[in-house]
């Protein structure tokens, strides 16, 4: 669920009916706690409430409470921003493009066992050189290996399907899942298999997936123990979860505090750090467990954050798209969080993670 809007007017209070107390961690259960930020606002919508984040003694992982409950979280969502259609894949034009496209199918071919064309081998070998590049363009892929004849992918919060439709072009059969459905009507519109719901609503014994993603959506959820639990039921044996979230324990977070964009109440409920999004895949089944190498991504967190942090951020209007450039000190400071998250990814913006259910 990437971010951006473009709402205006901000809504009325919160109802009073429409929040859960939630006395113990999401995460691990643990009830020690302490209060991080106790004025959180809705920095996308200005909706007039404010929220409390706290983080846990147990596993550090942060939580809002109170927070919205399961029947009126939608209104959090009612100005969102995927209801547009989805983007098209992208289409190289112009021998530049062209040959930038063939040395990018050189690499996903020889490292995720993809078969696209045209394809430069060399690509294969140069790409994992450049490691802005290679993480970007396994991130485009969300590391999911290609296994023929034709793998299938379930995507949780498919959002408009733009993920589904760009890995639909690349061999997989796609299936998307989501809350929101306005979203799933448009993922609908381009010919998509989707349908609203999350996946605990779903039969375990439904369809076996090869890969099921959840790309910014674990920390929206309820209750994300139940569902990873019912993610490893749909998985096949030996099948790969993947999960990006927003990592509590971020350069980005530490350095902008309540202004982090990242924190976005009250749609995130819980933010993982590593070890407590792994602790959790291991309760809820999953085997093998592995963090990912994050793509380059502080600058695009700082951005907004800076803006948020210096009020600059425009009320209803989209912080990531509107918000003023980063100014060079800034820059180069992004550029050095984003070095340091690359030795050391317990540091990145972003948490990357993949599991595969027992073979
Ligand atoms: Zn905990």
């Amino acid at each position: 669920m990437p971010l951006g809007t473009t709402a205006s007017a901000a809504a009325d209070p919160w109802p009073a009916e429409g929040l859960e107390q939630v006395p113990a961690c999401p995460v691990c259960g643990a009830e020690e706690r302490e209060r991080l930020y106790d004025d959180l606002r809705d920095r996308l919508f200005a909706t007039p409430d404010s929220w409390e984040l706290w983080q846990c003694d147990g596993c550090s992982s942060a939580y809002l409470d109170p927070r919205p409950t399961a029947g009126t979280v939608a209104r959090a969502y009612e100005r969102y921003m995927t209801h547009g259609p989805p983007a098209p894949p992208p289409t190289p034009s112009g021998s530049l493009a062209r040959a930038r496209q063939a040395a990018l199918n050189g690499h996903l071919n020889r490292r995720y066992g993809y078969r696209l064309e045209p394809s430069a081998r060399l690509g294969g070998a140069v790409v994992p050189l450049m490691p802005r590049m290679g993480a970007l363009v396994d991130r485009f892929v969300r590391h999911l290996h290609f296994e023929a004849p034709t793998p299938r992918l379930l995507d949780f919060g498919c959002a408009n399907g733009e993920f589904m439709l760009r890995m639909q072009s690349l061999g997989w059969e796609v299936h998307g899942i989501d809350f929101d459905p306005q979203s799933v009507e448009r993922a609908r519109a381009a010919g998509l298999d989707a349908r609203v719901g999350s996946l605990v609503d779903l039969a375990p014994a439904e369809q076996r997936y090869d890969a099921i993603t959840l790309g910014h959506v674990v920390e929206h959820l309820h209750d994300p123990g139940a569902e990873l639990r019912r993610a490893r039921e749909l998985l096949r044996p030996g099948g790969m979860i993947w999960l990006a979230t927003p990592n509590v324990e971020a350069i980005g977070h530490r350095r902008f505090g309540a202004s982090w964009l990242a924190l976005d109440a009250p749609r995130h409920l819980v933010l993982f750090n590593a070890d407590s999004l792994g602790d959790l895949l291991r309760r809820s089944g999953f085997a093998r467990i592995e963090r990912l190498r994050p793509g380059p991504d502080a600058r695009s967190l700082f951005r907004p954050s800076l803006a948020i942090a210096q009020g600059l951020a425009p009320l209803g209007t989209a912080p990531v798209e509107s918000s003023p450039p980063l100014p060079p000190a800034w820059q180069a400071r992004a550029r050095w969080a984003e070095l340091r998250s690359w030795l050391r990814p317990g540091n990145a913006e972003e948490l990357i993670m993949a599991a595969w259910a027992p073979a």
